[in-house]
């Protein structure tokens, strides 16, 4: 089936009365009748227990993902940062490494630092491109972490080559597929990924109103190589010869929720599985309305410089043509100068906040704000310039936006 028909008709659950919709199961724990049947739901895992490790909602909303993004399975939690760090949690061990592409999401670079750094792991720092990765590539590698689209730099990493560069050396290629849109713009799992990371805040809510986030994985042999799935597991079990391909959500599952507790409300589960049911419907728009601003805007003598995917002359083009379903809801302009860049700001009517995928047209200054803790040479690295100035383009009619961006720049 079709996105838009996955979008709206999976994952709803067999309800008793007939519910059109997901009912919320507010519930902590659920009870058995016999000391039987606890001790058979404890044994298997089947069947609901307690909320922090399985609850009905999520579990409605991760079958939705699943059919969404062609996943074997899905784990959904608390965040977007959540879903990160319990996704390559699993993957690691203490003297492990991570290849990570250069410009990343200011929290995952912070995750990565201030977290994995003190648990012994290593990340490495590297252009998304096969050969410099194949370079950074060591024994202890154990995943190759890249964004479907790097913000605010606008850039598209070919999935394809990095997938099958990673099939062939045996580590995880693990692709957050936030700007994605959970599939509705880009699915990695079907050019390779093993693993996609993806913050359900931005486009999959659409409303700026919850945070979630989500892991998902597909079939694969390559956890056979982990050694934490071919030791028996505190049950005795050897995760690899019981779950097969199942034994790396399974572990996302029992760290990210169970241990560490980073599970989803049920009341945000419920708002993002309804948000899904339009996603495609925004993003499609959004990409309309922001490739209608790029065109417009492009040769306006106020913008020093404009960036978007979906122009045929931007250099993140010929990826974004072959792994996008668009050019996308984002683009950056230059005014030239931080000064040029506060004096659009403060005349745009429009929002500023440093949130994405929102139904409202948002717009940050990344040097000031989102980057702003970065040293400027890293900044500047990271295609942060003074002038920036990032749009999340929302749903408002085009021809409005384009005004309002017109008489914004007339005053810069
Ligand atoms: C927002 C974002 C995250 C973090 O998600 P939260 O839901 O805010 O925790 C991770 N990666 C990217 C690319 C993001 O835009």
């Amino acid at each position: 089936m079709e996105y838009e028909t996955l979008a709206v008709l999976s994952g709803l659950p067999q309800d008793p009365h007939g519910a059109v919709g997901l009912p919320i199961y507010a519930v902590a724990a659920y009870g058995f009748p016999t000391l039987e049947e606890g001790a058979r739901r404890f044994a298997t895992g089947e069947g609901y227990v307690y909320a922090r490790q399985k609850d009905p909602t999520a579990k409605a909303l991760e079958e939705r993902l699943k059919a969404l993004e062609g996943a074997l399975e899905a784990v959904a939690l608390a965040s977007g940062q959540a879903a990160t760090f319990a996704a390559l949690l699993s993957l690691l061990r203490q003297g492990d490494e991570v290849v990570a592409a250069k410009g990343l999401f200011g929290q995952t670079i912070g995750l990565f630092q201030q977290v994995f750094g003190l648990m012994g792991v290593r990340v490495r720092y590297v252009d998304p491109e096969p050969d410099s990765v194949r370079e950074a590539l060591t024994e202890r590698t154990r995943a190759v972490f890249v964004e479907t689209l790097a913000n605010p730099a606008l850039f598209v990493p070919d999935l394809e080559a990095l997938a099958s560069l990673c099939e062939e050396q045996g580590v995880a290629f693990v692709v957050d597929n936030t700007f994605g849109a959970a599939g509705a713009l880009c699915r990695p799992l079907k050019w390779g990924a093993h693993v996609v990371v993806q913050s359900l805040t931005k486009w999959a809510s659409g409303h700026g109103s919850v945070l979630g986030g989500a892991v998902l994985s597909r079939e694969t042999p390559l956890w056979e190589r982990y050694p934490q799935f071919l030791e028996p597991d505190p049950k005795g079990q050897v995760p690899w010869e019981a779950l097969g391909p199942r034994c790396y959500p399974e572990r996302v599952r029992t760290l990210g929720l169970s241990l560490m507790g980073m599970s989803l409300s049920p009341f945000h589960a419920y708002l993002l599985f309804q948000g899904l049911e339009t996603v495609a419907l925004r993003v499609k728009r959004m990409g309309e309305n922001a490739r209608f601003l790029a065109e417009h805007l492009k040769g306006h003598p106020k913008v020093k410089a404009l960036r978007y995917p979906g122009l045929p002359e931007d250099p993140a083009y010929p990826n974004a043509k072959k792994y996008l379903a668009s050019g996308g809801p984002m683009l950056t302009l230059d005014l030239g100068s931080q000064e040029g860049a506060s004096r659009f700001l403060a005349a745009l009517r429009l929002l500023k906040a440093p949130n994405l995928g929102d139904a409202r047209t948002l717009l940050v200054h990344p040097w000031t704000t989102t980057h702003s803790r970065l040293k400027e040479e890293a900044r500047l690295q990271a295609g942060v310039t003074p002038g920036l100035v990032r749009v999340s383009v929302g749903l408002e009619d085009p021809k409005d936006l384009l005004a309002l961006f017109e008489e914004a720049l007339e005053a810069a």
